[in-house]
């Protein structure tokens, strides 16, 4: 089973986060001039994703990604380097020009239940401690990817296995808070 490899980050097993953690700083892969993205809060909504959108390192099926409040995050150095990914895209990837490695990606649509949300990779971090992964979203979509349909039983039995239920959207929590926010945005709930 282990020969299934879901993400490096979790592929030996997943690390807990430290309690309290108040961030930490976002390097890209450059070895010169770096980007540097500062989060000043531990992360929300860890989880490996399956889309083809997010960025993954090379030979991943998976990509690690969370979210932090867009308040506490901040483009601390080489911000010239960064450019969106997908302008129309509802998350607005910044994308290192030289490196390839996406470093934050930001909600600011109008009325979207994530607006104020920014998407981060904290593989990137500097120092270990932002909270652990805990599901897998959009798994069916690694077929996408180029994963053979075969191994889809294989990579789901891995993913309980890490402890990180498989779903083909979003977690139950993330669905039922996006559904929240429509129900009351069309005043079906108050
Ligand atoms: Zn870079
Ligand atoms: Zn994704």
């Amino acid at each position: 089973m282990a020969s299934v490899s879901i993400h490096p980050a979790v592929d030996n097993g997943v690390k807990p986060g430290k309690p309290g953690f108040a961030g930490a700083t976002l390097r890209c892969n450059c070895t010169t001039d770096p980007v540097e993205v500062k989060i000043s809060s531990d992360c929300l909504h860890n989880h490996v994703c399956g889309c083809t959108k997010c960025w993954k390192p090379a030979g991943a099926t998976f990509s690690m990604v969370a979210v932090a409040s867009s308040s506490d995050v901040e483009v601390t150095k080489n911000v010239h380097k960064l450019k969106v990914v997908d302008g129309t895209a509802l998350i607005q990837r910044h994308a290192c020009t030289s490196c390839g490695v996406h470093m934050h990606g930001p909600v600011t649509r109008p009325n979207h239940p994530f607006t104020g949300l920014t998407f981060i990779h904290t593989e990137l971090a500097d120092v270990e401690g932002f909270a652990a992964p805990t599901f897998a979203a959009f798994v069916s979509s690694v077929i996408e990817g180029g994963t053979d349909p075969a191994k889809m039983d294989a990579i789901r039995a891995r993913l309980n296995e890490l402890g990180l239920p498989p779903y083909d959207a979003l977690s139950p929590g993330l669905m039922d808070y996006i559904a929240t926010f429509t129900a009351k945005a069309n005043g079906v709930l108050s």
